[in-house]
């Protein structure tokens, strides 16, 4: 592929095809939101200049941060005794932020829940700030299935337990947070981030990447308790502490302005084009039900999925081919109608589609009647 800066923007560009991709992020944007960054891009309504050119002081992006952040409050139905940033370094930084902040010089050690390969990515960070016990590493399974609440045996207190609510790789997500009494607990939301409500409340802190579900990379998000707040460690490295960024209100440093818009596009299209976060999760069942009935359809014989039944992902769908030679020809006639980045993660294989909030529903039936046509013909 051969990227061209073209001086006369064509009406070819408008018109170009869009594939349905099924990438597990960087992913798709909505239709709307991306007509309305094009639309804009050149001049934002009231700022005079592109949104890729003002200043993060401006008061153009006073109101941008102001809204993004009250969008979110509003779907997430976020308490008032919680802060809101948006920050850089991606999901990844968390995993060394969270320990940083919450475990270095604390007595306690940090527990971790693994279900699958972000959770353990998250783990081996925290070993480097301090003691980290692990309740949960179904690695042996292949991260097949979550645990349910009987096989987790916490200890009484932690410095916090982590967990990661949908293992995007492995494509198993915990239907509800686990209960882990008095001990804050700190979710790596990033691969169903507004794809249902979650009761804030129950989490300490909730992180995630923008670029799966709420819009472009480059943006990450993170909502903590004043009282977890209060816990961090205070002499850390500024760009690295929950409290330096708390007094800044994201703007410690320069934030990703454009991510940010972006973000703020995708809130508002969430809200008031998807209707909120219940109909997002209806919508999320829905696209994926139909592809799990695909693979169900003929009872393991020709597809093989990769998740137990009742841990199965609303946004990651994991399978392979019983026949493995066929995969190539699968790849290569979905690629055929329009079906793409269905390759799955090199450490599973087989194939994985991804449904985030962004996937119409189109592209969710398309795939599914390619599946059992690719049945049938096979
Ligand atoms: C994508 C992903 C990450 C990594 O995000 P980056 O922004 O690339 O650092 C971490 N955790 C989960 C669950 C993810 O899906």
């Amino acid at each position: 592929m051969t990227l061209t800066l073209d001086r006369q923007p064509s009406a070819r560009q408008a018109q170009e095809r869009r594939v349905f991709s099924f990438s597990p992020g960087p992913a798709v944007l909505p239709l709307p939101v991306l007509r309305e960054v094009q639309r804009d891009l050149l001049a934002l309504p009231g700022a005079g200049g592109s949104v890729l050119e003002i200043s993060h002081r401006s008061p153009a992006f006073d109101a941008i941060l102001a809204e993004a952040e009250a969008n979110l409050r509003e779907l997430l139905a976020v308490p008032a005794d919680y802060r809101v940033f948006f920050l850089q370094g991606g999901a990844s930084l968390q995993f060394s932020m969270v320990p940083i902040n919450l475990l270095r010089g604390q007595g306690l050690p940090a527990t971790y829940i693994l279900t699958g390969t972000w959770g353990g990515k998250a783990a081996m960070e925290a070993r480097r700030e301090g003691r980290v016990h692990v309740v949960w590493d179904d690695a042996d399974g292949a991260y097949a299935r979550v645990p349910s609440a009987a096989e987790l045996d916490l200890p009484e207190a932690s410095s916090y337990v982590h967990y990661t609510s949908n293992e995007t790789i492995q494509g198993v997500q915990f239907r509800r947070p686990p209960e882990v009494g008095d001990s804050p607990l700190v979710c790596d939301a990033s691969s169903e981030f507004l794809s249902r409500p979650v009761d804030v409340g129950k989490f300490g802190l909730l992180y995630a990447c923008a670029q799966k579900n709420a819009g472009p990379a480059g943006l990450t998000v993170v909502v903590v308790s004043d009282e977890v707040l209060e816990r961090c460690g205070d002499d850390l490295h500024s760009m690295l502490s929950y409290r330096r960024h708390a007094e800044k209100g994201s703007r410690l440093n320069t934030p990703n302005v454009f991510g940010v818009y972006v973000f703020l596009l995708m809130t508002r299209w969430l809200r008031d084009e998807v209707g909120g976060l219940e109909a997002a999760s209806a919508r999320a069942k829905a696209k994926t039900g139909l592809i799990y009935d695909a693979l169900d359809a003929d009872g393991g014989e020709f597809y093989v999925p990769h998740a137990e039944v009742a841990s199965r992902s609303r946004m990651n769908v994991t399978f392979r081919l019983r026949t493995s030679e066929l995969e190539p020809a699968f790849v290569a006639a979905a690629a055929e109608r329009d079906l793409v980045a269905l390759k799955g993660h090199r450490s599973v294989g087989g194939f994985r589609a991804s449904l985030y909030n962004a996937m119409p529903m189109e592209g969710a039936e398309r795939l599914r009647d390619f599946m059992l046509d690719f049945r049938a013909t096979h």
